[in-house]
């Protein structure tokens, strides 16, 4: 995920190297294309009708990501294949290209894309901005821009990190938003213990190289905690026993609790159990700066560390924030929907021909949380919609959202688990072993395909019998 991308790039195109892209598909059939591989664009790909809809779908990465089974990934808790599915298994039926969607022109129904594929000129420099899951730090303006056109459109190009401006978070931190952060955490963590292992180090220099420290107390920064002290606690203590007493994981926010959506017993739940299993919650602090391998924090000063991941919530993906066309939430900048998804327009019209979803859109009348269960239920209400379209139905039903709670993994096999129904003003709240079983089944319950549903659990029993594998590729 990245921050900075489009708005660079759509100044810098060539006119003359942009060229209209023709499918093969059938023309009879109306031209409908998606923006984004997520929790919201690839739940439309799945269920979209395709053989009446000509369907091309947009997006950087040719895979969905799974982003619950992130932080389980990102320490060998599961393997980085459970957390993915291929686009690519819908293609011929479905046009994909391999690309960000730069610039929309609204009136012409026309998209701006630019591929995010290695081009034959800058074969090395485009090659890292695929791989790279820091996307601002590549240099702009690789590959040649192209053109699609659409009938019916629907944006799911999710939120970027928020980084506050701190300085140096970019440079310095590690995201945790796809799979390939996740590896790259999982790299730097192997490193950490490998470097420490080194026999010309201090003890001082050991320390600092496994401090791990966390920025962000929501269920992401809390989760990743969990499953890093889980491996600390199992692998690393049986195969670096020496290292793991120096090894210390710090969770940083400047709220004045971590878990601030949940329940505040379930919190203080959270809390308790991560004081005694030695995870230091310093809330009320305040980054300011980070550095290589330091930061630098308003109330404790210096703070060198081995790994630092950042997680301190949502920003408008640029793309969005490059649209004048559509109406936007003020706090959120996300693009304002009505109660049937459709965009709103700045003059307060309806775009019949445009939907947005996910973490990139919001409904006027309800603020839903973006999360992973918003984006699914908002997907599979466009896929009932635009299937009925393509059979000259309505389906003019609102969309609701039906809230199946919120869970968060605290490690050790304990989780909480938080739900409250608007409708009936129920209120149910689980902690404990009782909620991780809920945690495991309902994520084991969301995994998508046959083969990721025989490899998640598969991993948790293999890392059960076996522990995790600490190899460093
Ligand atoms: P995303 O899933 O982020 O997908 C956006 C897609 O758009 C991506 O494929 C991206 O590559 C693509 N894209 C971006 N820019 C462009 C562009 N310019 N052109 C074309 N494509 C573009 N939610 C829960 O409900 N439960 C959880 O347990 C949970 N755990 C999470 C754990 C982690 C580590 C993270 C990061 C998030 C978690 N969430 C969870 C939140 C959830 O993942 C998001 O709310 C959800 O992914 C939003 O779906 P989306 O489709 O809007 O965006």
């Amino acid at each position: 995920m990245s921050l900075l991308r489009s708005s660079v790039r759509c100044s810098s195109y060539p006119t003359h190297v942009v060229r209209m892209f023709s499918s093969s598909a059938s023309r009879s059939k109306q031209r409908l294309v998606i923006l984004g591989s997520g929790w919201g664009g690839y739940e439309v790909l799945r269920g979209i009708d395709k053989k009446r809809w000509n369907v091309t779908i947009i997006s950087p990465t040719n895979a969905f990501n799974f982003t619950p089974l992130l932080a389980s990934c990102a320490v060998g808790t599961l393997e980085f294949r459970c957390a993915v599915e291929p686009v690519r298994k819908y293609s011929p039926e479905v046009i994909a290209y391999q690309a960000w969607c730069d610039a929309i022109d609204f009136k012409q129904k026309v998209l701006t894309c630019m591929p995010a594929t290695p081009s034959l000129s800058s074969e090395r420099s485009s090659a890292r901005l695929v791989e790279s899951s820091k996307p601002w730090t590549q240099s702009s303006g690789v590959g040649t821009p192209f053109t699609v056109r659409y009938d019916k459109l629907v944006i799911a190009v999710g939120a970027y990190s928020q980084t506050f401006d701190v300085p140096g978070v970019k440079q310095y931190a590690h995201f945790l938003k796809d799979v390939r952060d996740a590896r790259a955490i999982r790299t730097r963590i192997l490193d950490c213990f490998e470097l420490a292992n080194q026999p010309i180090l201090s003890d001082i220099q050991r320390r600092n190289l496994l401090n791990f420290c966390i920025v962000g107390g929501g269920p992401t920064g809390v989760e990743f905690a969990a499953e890093l002290h889980d491996l600390l606690h199992a692998e690393v203590e049986q195969h670096y026993p020496s290292l793991a007493r120096l090894a210390k994981i710090t969770l940083y926010d400047v709220a004045p609790n971590i878990l601030g959506n949940f329940d505040r017993s379930l919190a203080t739940y959270a809390e308790d159990k991560f004081r005694r299993d030695g995870i230091s919650i310093k809330t009320r602090h305040h980054v300011e700066r980070v550095e290589k391998d330091r930061m630098f924090v308003k109330e404790q000063g210096e703070v060198p560390f081995g790994l630092l991941v950042w997680s301190t919530g949502l920003a408008p993906n640029p793309l969005i924030q490059s649209i004048a066309y559509i109406a936007k939430h003020e706090r959120s900048q996300s693009l304002l929907t009505d109660n049937n998804l459709n965009v709103l327009t700045k003059d307060g019209q309806i775009d019949p021909d445009v939907w947005a979803i996910g973490d990139a859109a919001i409904t006027k009348t309800a603020e839903l949380p973006a999360t992973a269960q918003v984006a699914n239920q908002k997907a599979k209400y466009m896929v009932k919609k635009l299937n009925k379209i393509v059979k000259d139905q309505e389906h003019t039903k609102p969309f609701e959202f039906h809230n199946q709670g919120s869970l968060a993994y605290l490690g050790d096999w304990k989780a909480i688990y938080d739900r409250s129904t608007a409708e009936t003003g129920i209120k149910t709240k689980e902690s404990g072993r009782l909620a991780w079983l809920l945690w495991r089944s309902a994520y084991f319950t969301m995994t998508l395909s046959i083969r990721n549903k025989i490899l998640v659990p598969t991993y948790w029993f293999l890392n059960w019998i076996f522990g995790r594998d600490l190899s460093r590729f």
